[in-house]
């Protein structure tokens, strides 16, 4: 039941779900006790207006605006009809699903602007310190389903729709994806957005609107083929366009020093951003955040003169030039493609945020020393780090202050999250790249690192080489900035994503960073939102998880699920654990069959290995384990494989960038060893490989759910974090992995029997490779592998041949060779408990979900909030609850 409210309404934000009073039976209770139904409007809105009301002009005005969309059965069924009408000029009699959902959409959106312009005003008014997320990647994924279960309005929109013919099921499989990311960074942004708006935190993001998203992948004749993603071609009914927020953002041109201190930067070309908002609901709460995304257009004014001399294209082509800035999401994930175009983006966004928060933070006359007490930036990797530079000219060039001065303040506001070990991903530009597209930021950063190299040399005196290898600037042939040392002396924090991470980041790849300021570095391990990756996608497990734990207040409280233990040997408990388990492994058999034509039971083992293509994450060694399996299978006689084998499906699915040739390689011998496989008739339904296409969150959500098993086996010391094991691991599915990235620590929170750990650590890892060299021996069953890729039993071997030699010679530099064989091992293991230890499988995956609490994105970002942004929720009040949509405030 909604609270009473307080007078005021403001100091008790509703929690329908703090004091729940669930009988103590086992059916689900409903939940659905919390709809906003017709409501007179926010106190926080009326209170302004109450000022307003006393001008007689206004009453009217005022009368309107208490006005909320009302949230019963009727009224949303109206809302929908009209939308389909006046929104979407359809024919009210021949409404289709897609247009309904359109609809349905649009209706939802209408409420969600109330909770988001109230919001947005209450934070204003309690002027409070606001968190900025930057990021060039938000996978968003669909949007429907998430904002109707946040705003507790599913239910509603179900039975309004069913009264109109619509399953609302069915529409939201008429959503495209947001795919405006390449893979765990740009899910990342996702989640924590979500666990913002759900924490009552002052939090926006930051982005760009990319035309085209991430590639769709299609597999033809086992290869992958990509297919640009246009995402808007049906509209977005989720964003709202503001031309009345833009600003302009220069390229190129020159700059002079003047007398004062600032300089003038003129010339070049200036586009002009226009801001994109998508709101971004919290659960269970009124708050609601926002997602700005960038745009570019031309600048008006900026090309007159072309049009001036009649040169009608020329005025075109400045278009063409501004628009291709927004234009496409860079497909590479983890590898710098070094494209002007690339720094073009980040700059672009990373300025109009920059104007947009300053601006905001001006709204209020004050100085600008107060600005790291009410913004702070967090960096999503080190894509938006120009954004140090750019702060840097704002506060010298425009606010006039001095050099040291506009240093402080900028360390005040920027703290930087790492996201890799490796170094072909840490940004570097070259500085004639540089020059020519940012020469006012280049010559800051030149100065900035002046002074930073000043402070090394006094700490340091004498010793030239660490000077040059703390530099943000790299000398050499060419000489490069250092984005990530940028970062780091920009900043006031750092961190990496995991323990093991922010271990590396300190000893490995920062060292003498982390000597010169070691309270700088610390670790906030990445999380995944529940509502997501548990409520929303699973909700077979969700209704039986709050069943036995008489509550759901663990979907905001992810720990809670510990409790779920107490039952783990209650055999009505666990019939119901593999009933709702096995129900979702029945869809994604179906979606296989309808994917792939390859029927599949779900009875078999769900092997799971998705993410992005890439040779650290041993893709290759899945691949090549399989080949050893389908030959053991092979040699075995009939009674002992039907005696022994446990049937497995494998499921591969994962983009490869498009210029990452290995990667493609390795899709291309994932299908091609399947082939063989599936139609071995002696294989039978013993081992089946399927490789689904196109990846996506959506397609997430449903094998994250129906996985016995998935598979997270980068080498030791190279996966960050990882956040699908995350995903898997809370939905039950148990964890084959290395010794890397959160695997460590969903080990040390689930039970170490309860995960299956193998290969090198990354200290062995290290030893390891100092020992590849070409005389360097590959393991004996590794090499057969090899020998019977080459045999020629697949078409076409020799396009496998590089793969082979990639191995071969000491170049295994991702020590499939090394692991190969204790690979082999955790995999009997895994046979031999799911064949003869059925109990004691279900009893660990239960272990799994129970001890996934930690990793919620709701953890992590609480942990931000304390530790680095030192922002306090600031909860929106809700408008008065009135049953009969009746104004009674007063
Ligand atoms: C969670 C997620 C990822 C990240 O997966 P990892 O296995 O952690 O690399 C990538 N892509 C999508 C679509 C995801 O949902």
């Amino acid at each position: 039941m909604q609270q009473a409210r307080t007078p005021t309404g403001i100091e008790t934000p509703s929690s329908g779900f703090a004091s729940p009073s669930f009988g103590t039976g086992t059916l689900t209770p409903s939940f659905q006790q919390k709809q906003r139904l017709g409501h007179p409007g926010s106190s926080a809105r009326l209170r302004d207006l109450e000022e307003e009301q006393r001008d007689p002009k206004k009453k009217l005005l005022f009368e309107l605006l208490k006005l909320y969309s009302p949230n019963d059965i009727r009224s949303i069924q109206e809302a929908i009809v009209k939308h389909a009408e006046y929104s979407l000029a359809r024919n009210r009699y021949s409404i289709d699903d897609y247009v309904a959902c359109e609809a349905a959409a649009l209706a939802l959106r209408d409420r969600l602007l109330e909770s988001w312009n109230d919001t947005q005003q209450y934070y204003m008014k309690k002027d409070v310190k606001r968190v900025y997320y930057l990021s060039l990647e938000f996978l968003m994924g669909r949007s429907f389903k998430n904002a109707l279960t946040n705003a507790n309005l599913e239910e509603l929109f179900a039975e309004s729709l069913k009264e109109l013919g619509f399953d609302l099921e069915k529409l939201y499989e008429q959503e495209y994806d947001a795919a405006l990311g390449n893979g765990g960074l740009g899910r990342l942004a996702a989640c924590f957005l979500d666990s913002m708006a759900t924490l009552n935190i002052p939090g926006w993001g930051y982005g760009i609107r990319y035309e085209y998203g991430m590639f769709r992948q299609k597999i033809v004749n086992g290869e992958q083929v990509e297919v640009p993603d246009y995402w808007l071609t049906r509209g977005n009914p989720w964003e709202i366009e503001r031309l009345d927020v833009c600003y302009p953002v220069r390229f190129y041109g020159s700059f002079e020093r003047l007398a004062d201190g600032r300089a003038l930067w003129t010339g070049g070309e200036v586009v002009q951003a226009v801001a994109f908002d998508v709101p971004v609901p919290g659960y269970d709460t009124y708050n609601t955040n926002n997602l700005r995304l960038w745009k570019a257009v031309p600048f008006k004014e900026f090309d007159l003169d072309a049009f001036n001399r009649a040169d009608y294209y020329k005025a075109i082509e400045a278009e063409e030039k501004a628009t291709a800035i927004s234009a496409v999401l860079y497909p590479s994930d983890g590898t710098l493609a070094g494209k002007e175009l690339r720094l073009k983006q980040e700059y672009f966004f990373v300025s109009a945020t920059l104007q947009d928060a300053i601006r905001r933070f001006k709204k209020i006359p004050r100085s600008m020393n107060q600005l790291p007490s009410k913004v702070c930036f967090q960096l999503n990797d080190t894509h938006p780090v120009i954004a140090i530079a750019e702060m840097m000219r704002i506060l010298i060039d425009h606010e006039g202050l001095p050099f040291l001065e506009a240093l402080e303040i900028t360390r005040g506001c920027f703290a930087y999250t790492n996201h890799t070990v490796m170094p072909e991903a840490l940004e570097k530009w070259s500085v004639p790249l540089f020059e020519s597209l940012l020469p006012r930021h280049l010559a800051i950063i030149y100065d900035i690192n002046f002074n930073f190299l000043e402070e090394v040399r006094k700490k340091y005196p004498g010793d030239d080489g660490k000077l040059a290898r703390l530099s943000i600037i790299e000398e050499g042939e060419v000489k490069m900035v250092r984005m990530a040392h940028l970062g780091i002396v920009g900043s006031f924090a750092v961190n990496g994503v995991a323990e093991l991470h922010t271990k590396l980041l300190k000893t490995q790849v920062f060292p003498e960073f982390y000597e010169l300021w070691p309270f700088k570095f610390q670790n906030k391990t990445n999380g995944i939102t529940p509502r997501r990756w548990i409520m929303e996608c699973n909700p077979s497990l969700t209704q039986v998880i709050s069943r036995w734990l008489e509550s759901d207040s663990w979907v905001k409280n992810l720990s809670e699920l510990r409790g779920i233990l107490e039952h783990a040997d209650n055999p009505e408990f666990q019939r119901e654990w593999s009933e709702a388990r096995m129900e979702n492994k029945q869809k994604l058999a179906t979606l296989i069959y309808r994917v792939t034509g390859i029927q599949v039971d779900p009875k078999a083992m769900f092997d799971v290995h998705v993410k992005r293509i890439h040779e650290y994450k041993r893709q290759l060694l899945n691949i090549l384990s399989l080949i050893y399996r389908y030959q053991h299978i092979l040699s075995l006689d009939e009674a002992t494989r039907k005696q022994q084998v446990v049937p497995r499906v494998v499921i591969f699915a994962g983009k490869a960038a498009p210029g990452y040739q290995m990667a493609k390689n390795i899709i291309r011998l994932i299908n091609d060893v399947g082939r063989v496989v599936n139609n071995d008739e002696r294989i039978g339904d013993l081992l089946k490989i399927i490789f689904l296409p196109n990846y996506n969150v959506s397609l997430a959500e449903q094998i994250v759910a129906a996985a016995d098993i998935s598979q997270h086996i980068s080498t030791a010391g190279t996966e960050a974090s990882g956040t699908s094991n995350m995903k898997f691991s809370l939905n039950g599915g148990l964890i084959v992995g290395t010794l890397d990235g959160a695997n460590i620590e969903i080990r040390e929170e689930v039970g170490e029997e309860n995960i299956f750990i193998f290969g090198l650590n990354a200290e062995q890892v290290e030893e390891e490779r100092k020992k590849l060299n070409p005389s360097y021996v590959l393991n004996e069953k590794l090499a057969k592998v090899l020998e019977w890729i080459e045999s020629g039993t697949m078409v076409d071997a020799k396009k496998h041949q590089p793969i082979v030699d990639s191995l071969r010679g000491g170049k295994d530099w991702y020590l499939v060779g090394a692991d190969f064989e204790s690979y082999l091992q955790i995999q009997e293991e895994v046979d031999r408990v799911f064949r003869d230890q059925p109990e004691r499988w279900l009893k660990m995956s239960i272990h799994c979900t129970a001890g996934s609490g930690k990793f919620s994105s709701d953890r992590s970002i609480s942990e931000y909030a304390k530790d680095i942004w030192q922002i306090e929720a600031c909860p929106c009040p809700e408008p008065a609850f009135h049953a009969d949509g009746h104004d009674n405030l007063s």
